[in-house]
C-alpha cells in the first residue's frame, strides 16, 4: 500500500495496523520528522520514499537506502510522482490540512483505493470527488458507515467531544495557551486537529465530510464527552441506531485497509458497556464555539468549505507560533466567511478556481489578523 504522512498520529496508527494484517507497505512519506521517518524505512523497508523539504535529504540514512534501491521523492510535485509509480492499488492519505487534496485528485486520477483520513481534501472539493468511492478514516464517518443501511434515512448525527478547552470558564477561554489547547481530553491526535477539536471547527469540517460522503443534507451533532458514541443514523421510520466504540482510530484504519479481516479480529479494548451510564449527548453551544453558527450557511453552500479551510489553517498557524489568541482563530474564520458571503453566488467548478480562492482567502485572513483584529 501506499502511506501518505506515516509519521503523524494516524500514520503511525495505520503502520501498527498494516502490521497485524501482514499488508506490505511499498510507498511512504513524511513532512518533518526525519529521526521517526528512517525507523519506519528500516522498519517497513518501502520501494519508494518521499519527504516534504529536499533540504531534509541529508538527514535520510541514505547509506541504507541506497543499500535498499529505495527511490526517493522530494515536495509536493514529487509526493504526486510518488503515487503515480506505484503499484499498489490502495493509498492511504493521513496528510493534515490543504496540503492532501492534490494527492487525493491524483490518488483518484490514478484509480486507486482512497482511505481517506485527510477530510481536509473534501472540505474544499468534495464535488470533484462526487463519483468516486472513499473509505473515510475518521470515527464519526465509519460510525455513520456502519449504521448505514438500504432503510430511509430522516438525519445524520455525529457526536464532538467538546475538545481541550470544553470546560474553561467562557471569559478566560479567548486566552487559553496553545498549550492548554493541545490537551485533547479523550484522543492523542496531530496538532493542527485537537485545536479544530478546541474551536468546533473539525465538527464543521466533520459535518461537510459526511454531506460529501453520504448526500444527506439533513445532519446535526452533540456533544457526548467520553467518545463513546461516534454517530448516530435516525431512519424515517422513528428508530435511532448509535455507533458506539472504544475511541481508537485503529478501528476505522482496519475497516479501510481490509474490510474483510477488520470484521474477522479485534485490534482495540473492547468496550466497556458499565461506562454507558456517564453518557449524555448536549448541543453544542456557540457562545463557547462561535464558528458553530456557520453550520447551517455550510450545507446551504458547502463550497464555502474554501474560505473555512483556508482562514482557519491561517489562524491556527498563527495560534501555535503564539502571533495571535485562541479567540481572534473564530474570529478570522468568522470575519473572512463574511467578506468572502459573494461566493455563495459564484460558479466553482475545478482545482483552479479551488486555488485561487484559497489564495485570495489566505492573504485576507493573514492581512485581518495582522491589521484589522481587535
Ligand atoms: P499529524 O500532524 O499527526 O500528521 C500529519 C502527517 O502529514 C505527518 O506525517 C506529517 O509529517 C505530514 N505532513 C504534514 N504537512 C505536510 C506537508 N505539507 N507535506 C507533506 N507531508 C506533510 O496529523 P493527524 O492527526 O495524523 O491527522 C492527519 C489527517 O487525519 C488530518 O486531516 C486529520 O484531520 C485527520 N484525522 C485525524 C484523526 C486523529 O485521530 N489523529 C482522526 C480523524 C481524522
Ligand atoms: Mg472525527
Amino acid at each position: 500500500m501506499i502511506l501518505l504522512g506515516s509519521t503523524g498520529s494516524i500514520g503511525t496508527n495505520t503502520l501498527k495496523v498494516a502490521n497485524a494484517f501482514g499488508l506490505p507497505i511499498e510507498s511512504l512519506s513524511a513532512g518533518k520528522n526525519i529521526a521517526l521517518f528512517n525507523t519506519q524505512i528500516h522498519q517497513y523497508r518501502p520501494k519508494n520514499i518521499c519527504i516534504a523539504d529536499i533540504n531534509d535529504a541529508t538527514k535520510l540514512d541514505m547509506a541504507y537506502i541506497k543499500a535498499q534501491n529505495i527511490r526517493v521523492f522530494f515536495g509536493e510535485e514529487g509526493l504526486l510522482d510518488m503515487i503515480k509509480a506505484s503499484q499498489s492499488t490502495l493509498a492511504v492519505n493521513a496528510l493534515v490540512g490543504y496540503a492532501g487534496l492534490a494527492p487525493s485528485l491524483v490518488i483518484k486520477q490514478c484509480g486507486k483505493k482512497l482511505a481517506l483520513a485527510n477530510k481536509e481534501s473534501l472540505v474544499n472539493a468534495g464535488w470533484l470527488f462526487a463519483d468516486y468511492p472513499i473509505t473515510p478514516i475518521d470515527s464519526e464517518h465509519f460510525g455513520l458507515w456502519y449504521l448505514h443501511t438500504a432503510r430511509a434515512i430522516h438525519r445524520l448525527c455525529i457526536t464532538a467531544s467538546g475538545g481541550a478547552l470544553r470546560d474553561m470558564p467562557l471569559d478566560k477561554l479567548p486566552f487559553a495557551t496553545p498549550a492548554e489547547a493541545l490537551k485533547h481530553p479523550n484522543w492523542s491526535m496531530g496538532q493542527k486537529i485537537t485545536i479544530d477539536s478546541a474551536t468546533m471547527v473539525n465538527k464543521l469540517f466533520e459535518v461537510l465530510e459526511a454531506y460529501w460522503l453520504f448526500g444527506i443534507q439533513h445532519i446535526d451533532a452533540y456533544i457526548e464527552e467520553c467518545s463513546a458514541i461516534h454517530a448516530l443514523v435516525e431512519f424515517v421510520d422513528g428508530s435511532i441506531t448509535a455507533h458506539i466504540s472504544h475511541a481508537d482510530m485503529q478501528l476505522p484504519i482496519a475497516y479501510a485497509l481490509d474490510e474483510q479481516k477488520a470484521k474477522s479480529m479485534r485490534l482495540i479494548p473492547r468496550f466497556d458497556m458499565s461506562a454507558l451510564t456517564n453518557i449524555h449527548l448536549k448541543p453544542i453551544d456557540s457562545k463557547r464555539y462561535p464558528v458553530w453558527d456557520l453550520k447551517s450557511t455550510l450545507l446551504a453552500y458547502p463550497k464555502l468549505g474554501i474560505v473555512l479551510n483556508a482562514s482557519n489553517e491561517i489562524a491556527v498557524g498563527a495560534f501555535l507560533d503564539s502571533r495571535i489568541d485562541f479567540g481572534s482563530i473564530s474570529a478570522c474564520i468568522l470575519e473572512s466567511m463574511r467578506y468572502f458571503d459573494s461566493i455563495k453566488t459564484h460558479t466553482l467548478t475545478d482545482i483552479q478556481d479551488i486555488r485561487a480562492l484559497d489564495s485570495e482567502v489566505r492573504a485576507f485572513s493573514a492581512s485581518w489578523l495582522h491589521t484589522t483584529r481587535p
